[in-house]
């Protein structure tokens, strides 16, 4: 069986910043052929619930910068990713839950220092792992309208 990595809170996993869930059933139907490996690094580095980040800009790289202290939150996300790849070498597909600072794919709020928004086609930084291993990414909403 093939091997889909995808957001746990597309699961039903209530593993939100806010202690909620995105569960997507139609998304879930659409990869009943697929093992599904879920993942949630925001979870796993920070805890449930958390508080926000966002990702930005600062003219060299894009981190991801804590809402609550301006801290920079980026390596254990990134950590975590590689972790989990190297662990499944095998996936063949990731889907990300949209818009998500880790897991977007390219649907992500960038912001510059000041907090302003940029623009929102950003790659959050677990996809963005994904997309350098250069497996098949896709933003959830968007393989769902594209499959079905
Ligand atoms: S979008 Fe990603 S980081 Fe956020 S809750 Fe879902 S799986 Fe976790």
């Amino acid at each position: 069986m093939k091997k889909v990595a995808l957001s746990a809170c597309l699961t039903g996993c209530s593993c939100r910043y806010d202690g909620k869930e995105n569960l997507n059933r139609p998304l879930l139907e659409q990869l009943s052929s697929y093992e599904i490996i879920p993942f949630c690094p925001e979870d796993f580095c920070f805890g449930t619930p958390r508080p926000t980040m966002d990702l930005v800009d600062n003219g060299k790289t894009i981190e991801a910068i804590s809402n609550k202290d301006g801290s920079t939150l980026s390596k254990p996300i990134v950590r975590y990713a590689k972790d989990f790849f190297e662990q499944h070498a095998d996936i063949e597909l990731f889907i990300g839950k949209d818009r998500s600072p880790s897991c977007a794919v390219k649907s992500g709020k960038v912001y510059n220092k000041e907090k302003n928004l940029l623009h929102t086609t950003g790659t959050g930084l677990m996809a963005k792992v994904a997309l350098d291993l250069g497996i098949e990414s896709w933003d959830s909403e968007e393989y769902l309208n594209h499959t079905s």
